[in-house]
């Protein structure tokens, strides 16, 4: 049996594993954490769950092709409830509500009564999310595996969705919202994914709302982590946790095996990265394996920015099922978190899984972009790191008592993430969680997973396919074993 080493246990890491094991490969994780998951986490406090992860998750209506690959890797199953609100956002501009509706029509209407004086772009952009709803990323191979008949087909599926794709692809959503006369509505186009992302991000993301997934899976994103490690534990992988790698061996241009914190070395026959892409190919590969394409995207960081945020997470002994789930509010005075002024900011409740909490209480999330350098120079003066996340859980309670009465006192449990969080606990290049954001500058959208000039290696995870996320990271994994059957000569299998 060939063995197969993997460093990380995320989605991506897990997903490599499951795989490799259905097809034959004596398999071990080695992961520098404690707990599976990655970047698809949650956290108990007290008796609150905290998830630092899913607000929608792709594939998880069933018959679609993403569905069936996470079926494939026990993430989902029907044990396990999909939650699908009626309402995907709600912004709250100074008092004006507005509705992101999952039924199309309704969202149309709504949106058209808010600002008639835009009903021509909302009618084209509605006709465009209603164009878009069966669409889905190719899941079958990776791109570098497709043939020519394979582009052919793929060519011909995606052939309807071209037009309403490619006049969202030039423009950033920043763009495409300053179209509109309402300040409202363009604040609403702007409350859901970053400004700077193209606006067929949003279209997409709109319509696979629109098409009924991108649901919740109850439990949230450390439930379906342990899934994923359960079903690779049961088919008989082996995971060391609290193993950090901290290089990769290479003799005569070929990935032999791994060089742990400890000192300790293990060999295999072949090498998967699916930790952070930075951390691989500059740490633990010292930067020897540089594509062009890679110079690119590590250099140009107009063209390829990443995100990273705050989470303010709240446990309150208080039940906000009343309010929508997932809302923008428009800040009376600004909230300042690590050097970037915030004048709106997204509220989480998670009344609608009684899972996380005990009955009658409530979780509520803040999530608020920022800056890395300057949390991480916050963090590098020790005392100063503590008093801003103090601050900034000050600044959001302050918001959260006055729009919801029903906090008032009875917040029981505040616990703050930031971008060093993210850092520290999953290795995350600038605290960045999905990987190069795509913008309309962005020509990279694939990266081939093998390093020039490095044999029996493979690239894996959301590094590999900006923008990243759960879907990207479950695919990832997925093709990397694609690819080891295709050099071994075997069959790739599923179950
Ligand atoms: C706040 C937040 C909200 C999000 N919301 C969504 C959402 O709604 N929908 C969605 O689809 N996606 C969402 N994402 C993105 C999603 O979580 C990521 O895209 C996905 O989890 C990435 O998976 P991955 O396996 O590629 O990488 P990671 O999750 O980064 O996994 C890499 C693993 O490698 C380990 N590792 C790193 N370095 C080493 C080392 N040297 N040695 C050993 N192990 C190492 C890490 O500890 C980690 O476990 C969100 C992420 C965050 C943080």
């Amino acid at each position: 049996m060939k063995k197969i080493i993997i460093i990380g246990a995320g989605i991506a890491g897990l997903s490599a594993g499951i795989y490799a094991r259905l097809n034959g490969f004596d398999t071990e994780i080695y992961e520098m954490h404690h707990t599976p998951g990655g970047e698809c986490t949650g956290w108990k406090r007290r008796d609150y769950y905290f998830d630092g992860c899913i607000h929608w998750l792709v594939g998880t209506k069933p018959g679609t092709p993403l569905n069936a690959v996470w079926r494939e890797v026990g993430a989902l199953d029907a044990s396990v409830p999909i939650i699908l609100n009626d309402t995907f956002y709600t912004i709250d501009y100074h008092g004006q509500r507005i509705n992101l509706y999952r039924d199309l029509d309704r969202l149309e209407g709504h949106l058209t009564e808010v600002s008639p004086a835009d009903k021509q772009l909302i009618t084209q952009f509605c006709r465009s999310i209603r164009a878009l709803k069966p669409m889905s990323m190719p899941t079958e191979k990776p791109y570098d595996m497709m043939n020519a008949l394979d582009m052919a087909k793929m060519a011909i599926t995606m052939a309807p969705f071209a037009k309403h794709f490619s006049k969202y692809e030039k423009l950033s959503i920043g763009e495409f919202a300053a179209q509109f006369k309402s300040p409202a509505l363009r604040r609403a186009l702007t409350a859901v994914i970053p400004a700077q992302y193209k606006a067929t991000s949003l279209a997409v993301t709109l319509a696979s709302y629109a098409n009924g997934d991108s649901g919740w899976p109850t439990g949230g994103s450390l439930a379906l982590a342990r899934r994923m490690e359960k079903k690779y534990l049961d088919l008989g992988g082996k995971i060391s946790y609290k193993s950090r790698v901290d290089k990769i061996l290479v003799e005569n241009a070929t990935a032999k095996g791994i060089l742990l914190d400890s000192g300790q070395h293990h060999l295999g026959d072949f090498v998967i990265s699916a930790a952070d892409g930075y951390a691989t190919i500059f740490e633990m590969l010292e930067g020897k394996y540089l594509s062009e394409q890679l110079q690119e995207l590590y250099s140009n960081r107009q063209a390829y920015p990443t995100f990273t945020s705050v989470q303010v997470s709240l446990g309150i002994d208080g039940d906000l099922s009343q309010y929508p789930s997932s809302l923008d509010l428009a800040l009376e005075s600004s909230i300042n978190s690590g050097g970037i002024d915030h004048k709106h900011l997204g509220l989480k409740h998670y009344c609608f899984d009684k899972t996380l909490m005990p009955a009658g209480k409530s979780v509520l999330t803040a999530v608020l972009h920022a800056d890395f350098e300057w949390w991480k120079n916050k963090y590098d003066l020790g005392e100063a790191y503590l008093s801003e996340k103090e601050r900034i859980a000050a600044e959001v309670i302050a918001v959260v008592k006055k729009h919801y009465p029903e906090a008032q006192d009875k917040i029981e449990v505040v616990d703050v993430a930031t971008p060093m969080t993210y850092h520290r606990y999953c290795n995350a290049w600038r605290g960045a969680w999905m990987s190069f954001v795509t913008t309309p500058q962005s020509k990279i959208r694939f990266i081939p997973g093998k390093l020039p000039g490095l044999d029996r290696f493979y690239l894996s995870g959301q590094w590999t396919l900006p923008p990243g996320g759960l879907p990207t990271a479950v695919l990832t994994g997925r093709w990397t074993i694609q690819r080891i059957c295709r050099a071994v000569k075997q069959r790739f299998k599923t179950n």
